[in-house]
């Protein structure tokens, strides 16, 4: 029996309930051929109907959205770094990790962030009442509460990338692998993606580029492996992404324990009390 809790899981959608042979479907974010267009950005919000995010200047490199929120679905990090080499550039799109044991779907109290037939994490915006509880237990910042005026569309609202499970449904492309011009982004069944990504790798080191590395790749970290796996040119820190993402549920087996001792350690203790005043 798989555990539901960590560790891998080879068949999450059909742990959650779905029976059909569809295999999962993810994303390979390649970052070595990322050129910073943004165009993945744009054509997300456009197919999403997502609204702006202010047309800020962070005033600290070209990137202008800064992170991933609850209207930016997905986010290119640009990484101006300075090295022996001169100045150095890194670009990375970010997005959902579609998690394997995903926390913001655990911690969910209406069955409103769902885990689709293609193995994704998904919120349904007329079940979702805003009570923010995903918004902490996501160990990747991903998911949040739109905020705006009154009249932006599902403000007060979780919002995430959908892994456009609309497009997919249809057989379509998702927007932001569909617009990406270098092939950086890549969309398909997740167990065919994951060996090209591990040939990727290898390519890259025979060429001389040994920093390069998956991240979200191994089943064996703390969210069971990534749906989003990512080619990293340097430390996940680097880019912002958490080395180490764990999801709340790995601790609940040890804090059960924990809690159980203590309750009977009281137990003990308050009949010790009880025996002791017996005359
Ligand atoms: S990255 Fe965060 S929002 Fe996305 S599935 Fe994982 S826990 Fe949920
Ligand atoms: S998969 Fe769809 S919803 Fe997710 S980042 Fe790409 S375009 Fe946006």
């Amino acid at each position: 029996m798989v555990n539901q809790l960590y560790g891998p899981d080879p068949n999450v959608a059909e742990n959650a309930g779905w029976q059909s042979d569809q295999p999962r479907m993810g994303f390979f974010t390649d970052t070595s051929v990322c050129i910073g267009c943004k165009a993945c950005e744009v054509a997300c919000k456009e197919w999403n109907g997502v609204p702006d995010d202010g047309f800020n200047l962070l005033g600290s490199s070209y990137d202008n959205t800064g992170a991933l929120g609850a209207s930016t679905w997905r986010h290119v990090a640009f990484v101006e770094s300075k090295g022996d080499e001169g100045v150095r550039w890194l670009m990375e799109s970010d997005v959902c990790k579609h998690c394997t044991h995903a926390a913001c779907l655990d911690v969910c109290p209406t069955g409103s962030l769902f885990r689709t037939e293609f193995g994704t994490v998904v919120v349904q915006d007329d079940i979702c009442n805003g009570c923010g509880y995903c918004v902490p237990a996501c160990p990747f910042g991903v998911i949040d509460r739109r905020k705006g005026e009154p009249d932006t569309k599902n403000v007060g609202l979780a919002q995430k990338c959908t892994l456009c499970y609309d497009r997919i449904g249809e057989g379509m492309t998702p927007a932001c692998a569909q617009a990406c011009p270098t092939e950086s982004i890549q969309f398909g069944n997740l167990d065919e993606l994951r060996a090209r990504a591990d040939a990727r790798v290898a390519t890259l080191h025979d060429r001389g580029v040994p920093e390069a590395r998956l991240y979200g790749h191994d089943p064996n970290d703390g969210i069971g492996g990534a749906g989003s796996v990512f080619l990293l040119l340097d430390e996940p820190e680097v880019y912002g992404l958490p080395p180490d993402p764990v999801v709340a549920t790995r601790d609940l087996p040890a804090m059960w324990k924990k809690a159980g001792l203590a309750a009977l350690s009281f137990a003990v203790a308050a009949v010790g009390v009880f025996v002791g005043r017996q005359p």
